[in-house]
């Protein structure tokens, strides 16, 4: 069987996020990529216009058309849409890719300010689909939204909380350099880089171009630190050249 990265998560109709971001990813990485729709995006970098999301029949079968074809290395999940779509995602995973390495990106609000995910969805996040996650990578207002207090937040303390290794970008920090935190076992690692004056396309989609890069990377058999390492260097040069 070809080995390959499936992706799961929204389409994104001007192609810079979502999954038309992930699979360009991949192929970057030169590792077949494999997408399973939650929901189509009528967007552009300014707006998101309408969504509408996929069958949960529909988002079943492309999983499982993948799953019997390729050898799925490791899976990235990004626009979950609601808790019905994360339960069936959940409930796959645990049938079909039993152990193996998946990156969660708990996308939740576009740039744009359109909520990706509904609210009352992210408890069944942490609920069913974190405890099945290698890894998750918020940004600073998705951490917030996870951490079950109030205040400033840590990277290892959600790590400590969700039990699972996070990586927490700092795109939302207002310094000049912006700190990427991952926490593995209690133990930081810090990534230092410069803040770039990005804005529209080359902004749009940063955060799903990284956790694909991080997937890729595990799939080509990284060890967690490595992979993170590894994408959080490519996803640098990448940003630079765009
Ligand atoms: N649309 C889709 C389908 C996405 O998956 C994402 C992010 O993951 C976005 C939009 C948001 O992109 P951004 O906030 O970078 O504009």
């Amino acid at each position: 069987m070809i080995a390959a990265v499936l992706t799961i998560g929204g389409s994104d109709s001007c192609g810079g996020a979502g999954i038309q971001a992930d699979l360009r990813v991949f192929d970057r990485f030169a590792i077949k990529g494999c997408s399973a729709i939650t929901a189509l995006t009528a967007q552009n970098p300014n707006e998101i216009l309408r969504i509408e999301p996929s069958p949960a029949a529909q988002l079943e079968a492309e999983i499982r058309a993948v799953f019997s074809a390729y050898e799925i290395k490791a899976v990235k999940t990004g626009m979950l849409y609601d808790a019905e779509r994360i339960k069936l995602v959940a409930s796959l995973m645990q049938e079909l890719h039993t152990d193996k390495p998946i990156i969660v990106d708990p996308v939740m609000l576009s740039s744009s300010g359109t909520r990706l995910l509904a609210n009352e969805a992210v408890a069944t996040l942490v609920g069913e689909l974190l405890p099945l996650a290698t890894l998750i990578t918020p940004n600073i207002p998705e951490a917030e939204a996870l951490q079950s207090g109030e205040g400033e937040v840590d990277a290892c303390a959600l790590a400590r909380e969700l039990k699972l290794p996070v990586l927490l970008k700092g795109g939302h920090l207002r310094s000049n350099t912006l700190l990427d935190v991952l926490c593995i076992d209690g133990e930081k690692v810090i990534f230092p880089h410069n803040r770039q004056l990005l804005s529209g396309d080359a902004m749009h989609g940063t955060g799903c171009r990284l956790a694909s890069a991080i997937a890729a990377s595990i799939a080509l058999g990284q060890s967690l630190p490595q992979a993170v390492a590894e994408a959080v260097h490519w996803h640098q040069q990448d940003m630079v050249s765009r």
